[in-house]
């Protein structure tokens, strides 16, 4: 009996979610072992077309990572929506836009002109990239930049959500087992629309660290706070620290170690906006009742686009700066 079909794909990322996955070392074969690989790019050589030859949802299930930044992006989102079963939006890029989701402060044209003008930039003729070039061998074409990042959830519908940048690979072993015991009869798929291989509390559920002092009266840096007590809340140290706003499924590995969670995991279960979440948790901790004396320590954050919305922006109720709205007028 031929074995269900597998699929991964990258969009607008890093590879780093493809790297989470090979870091699951010998559950890979379990893979290999219960799934015939149909369309793997990093993996396996196979085609475009390959896919498209297949029949409807015939693809069983399909890990997704990176968010949708140009028109093959969202072209490929469609064709593997249609061609597989279960669409999982895998790791942060796909799921909330992540880091290229931070291009959405500035207009497409912005971007570009800044690639193609840094100081380590060797371009004297100012040239930009075109979607359609002539050369002497015919012609060549390259996908266009969309206006914004969006996340896949945004451009087609997605069964299931992988948060994490990347996921664990704990996590990964852990839906892969999952999947396999559904396909022995032995579990049933969670709900439609569930994120799995995660957790449903926050980061400072996980956290070992104590909590108990709540007096900020500044904001620093992780690197001007030495030494860091190795026992107490990092965010109580006046180091901003988005365990109160993030998923938990990673076991806190950060601040475990001694640096503050920056959000990879995403909103936690219930959080409209990871961005307004967190600055409510700062605000807590701040020694102060007088709303401007706040407002000023808050200020003290050094990068707030970062601190807030570095993984969430175009998932956010935002989606993008107002800049990013202008399109092209740059
Ligand atoms: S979620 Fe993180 S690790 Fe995965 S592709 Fe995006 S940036 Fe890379
Ligand atoms: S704020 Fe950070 S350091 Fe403090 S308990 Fe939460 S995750 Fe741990
Ligand atoms: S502690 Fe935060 S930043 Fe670190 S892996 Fe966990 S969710 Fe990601």
């Amino acid at each position: 009996m031929s074995k269900p079909k597998f699929a991964m794909y990258w969009s607008g990322s890093c590879g780093g979610c493809e790297i989470a996955v090979i870091n699951i070392h010998e559950k890979i074969l379990d893979v290999d072992a219960n799934f015939d690989i149909a369309f793997w790019p990093v993996a396996m050589d196979a085609k475009v077309k390959d896919v498209e030859a297949l029949e409807d949802e015939e693809i069983l299930l399909c890990l997704w990572n990176g968010s949708i930044r140009n028109e093959e992006n969202e072209h490929m989102a469609h064709l593997l929506r249609k061609k597989s079963k279960l669409l999982v939006s895998f790791g942060s890029c796909a799921t909330e836009g992540c880091v290229p989701g931070l291009g959405n402060l500035f207009p497409v044209a912005e971007l570009i002109d800044t690639a193609y003008t840094t100081l380590t930039t060797d371009n004297p003729d100012n040239i930009r990239p075109q979607t359609v070039t002539q050369v002497p061998e015919g012609e060549i074409t390259i996908p266009a930049m969309k206006d914004r990042v969006h996340t896949l959830a945004q451009v087609v519908d997605v069964d299931y959500f992988m948060p994490g940048c990347p996921p664990e690979s704990h996590q990964i072993a852990a839906v892969i087992d999952l999947v396999i015991e559904v396909l022995q009869g032995k579990a049933e798929l969670p709900p439609k629309g569930a994120v799995i291989g995660a957790g449903h509390s926050t980061v400072c559920e996980e956290c070992p660290r104590q909590r108990n002092v709540k007096a900020i009266k500044a904001f620093r840096r992780i690197q001007d706070v030495a030494p860091l007590d190795p026992e107490l809340c990092i965010l109580e140290q006046g180091v901003p620290c988005n365990g109160p706003a993030t998923r938990s499924g990673c076991k806190a590995r950060c601040p475990s170690v001694g640096a503050q969670c920056i959000g990879c995991y995403g909103p936690a279960e219930g959080v409209v906006d990871y961005g307004a979440r967190l600055v409510t948790a700062f605000a807590s901790v701040i020694d102060s009742r007088d709303p401007e004396e706040i407002e000023q320590i808050l200020d003290g954050i050094p990068d707030p686009a970062g601190q807030f919305y570095r993984f969430n922006l175009a998932d956010s109720l935002f989606q993008a700066g107002a800049s990013a709205f202008k399109k092209n007028e740059v």
